[in-house]
């Protein structure tokens, strides 16, 4: 005995479109093949759902039923009786009713939706699809901190030009005669629990519900061949190690006019050899004398766009950071920049002149440069930290 429709839905017979809706989406969710992998019990519910909501959210199916019941609207045909295709919730429209619903019907919606692979793409049509192609894009850190337009040469599958993709000679492809041009079979097995129907792909076609008649001989009928492309890139500023772009349709070229896959484009960071990141910020190490140190002055500093005139202030201490506002990397969202940093070192050098060191020897004999001089913060802390390591 068919379950009522309204039941497998769990509503009220008055239930409105919306409530109809409402209840499909939380079931539908529920059994999910991608949620349920391997469990019969679930598709099967899926598909009793799917069916009952075709024909509750069509006003002229719903009335038919009303007045009619399953006979009204020919479900029987569909719930596994006979090989026709007519009347019942084909497993197709069902794919893309939900594709619909969740993503307006873009095409690798249905995978966004659920996180799951691209195994199940071909169903929304019949034919299979290309393979997602993953390329890694080397960008240095200038690039990055503005975003670069790339224009990259791929080796990918691309239809084949012989045949114009279609994989026949001729152009000639007939219907497959074992799914009428679906893709699918169905197989019905008995039970004593009942029957069950079980979909599967053709496999006579594949899966792509047509037979070709007269392979094409530059590409053996597959309709694709191994062919270079170039692809323009757009690389926003602010991107990190390991991010992604997608690029929809563009990856490897879909057998025999199927959908071509997406191509994914991995983002790798090349290491500087002037500044290290730290977010949307950089840093960059300088060393100084010490006379300019305690003096003061101003000193050219690289930046990711060019040199920039920097003021060490006088007195500066080692490890400050001085901060070159906006010179940073752009913001992945929105607008504005990230700063630059540069972190001030003492240079103290290893080889000096004879005059330099006689200079030196003059400095060492006053007694004001010295830490004992001075009665201040910085000395003191110096002092304490020396006694803590020594006692
Ligand atoms: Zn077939
Ligand atoms: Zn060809």
């Amino acid at each position: 005995m068919k379950k009522e429709y309204y039941e497998v839905l769990g509503v009220p017979r008055a239930a409105t479109k919306d409530e109809i809706k409402k209840a499909y989406r939380k079931l539908a969710l529920q059994f999910h093949p991608d949620k349920n992998p391997d469990n019969k019990d679930a598709e099967e519910h899926f598909k009793e759902v799917n069916e009952a909501y075709e024909v509750l959210s069509n006003d002229d199916k719903r009335r038919r039923y009303d007045q009619f019941g399953h006979a009204g609207v020919g479900s029987s045909a569909a719930s596994g009786g006979g090989g026709q295709h007519g009347g019942g919730a084909d497993i197709n429209d069902i794919f893309s009713a939900f594709n619909d619903m969740f993503t307006g019907g873009r095409r690798g919606g249905f995978e966004e939706a659920f996180g799951g692979g691209g195994q199940r793409r071909g169903r929304a049509q019949a034919g299979i699809s290309g393979t997602d192609l993953k390329i890694r894009l080397k960008l240095t850190l200038e690039e990055i901190a503005k975003g670069v337009e790339k224009t990259l040469k791929i080796k990918k599958q691309v239809a084949c030009k012989e045949c114009n993709g279609s994989g026949s000679k001729s152009g000639a492809t007939e219907s497959c005669q074992t799914c009428h041009g679906s893709g699918e079979v169905r197989q019905v097995s008995k039970t004593m629990f009942g029957q069950f129907v079980n979909i599967a792909t053709c496999p006579t076609c594949g899966g792509e519900g047509r037979i070709i008649k007269d392979r094409c001989p530059a590409c053996y009928g597959e309709g694709i061949k191994l062919g270079e492309v170039t692809v323009k890139v757009t690389v926003p500023s602010g991107v990190e190690n390991g991010n992604y772009l997608t690029l929809r349709g563009q990856g490897n070229a879909g057998p025999r006019g199927g959908a071509a896959g997406d191509l994914i484009v991995v983002l790798e960071e090349i290491p500087h050899e002037l500044f290290s990141r730290n977010g949307n910020d950089v840093i960059y190490a300088l060393a100084v004398s010490f006379p300019d140190l305690v003096l003061g002055t101003k000193v050219d500093v690289p930046t990711l766009d060019g040199a920039v005139k920097l003021t060490i202030p006088p007195a500066t201490q080692p490890e400050t950071m001085l901060r070159i506002p906006g010179h940073g990397i752009g913001h992945l969202k929105g607008s504005g920049k990230g700063d630059q940093y540069v972190k001030v070192n003492v240079y103290v050098p290893k080889d000096i002149s004879h005059q330099d060191r006689e200079l030196l020897k003059e400095m060492q004999k006053s007694s004001g440069i010295s830490p004992s001089a001075h009665n201040d913060k910085d000395a003191k802390g110096f002092f304490e930290k020396a006694r803590g390591i020594f006692s």
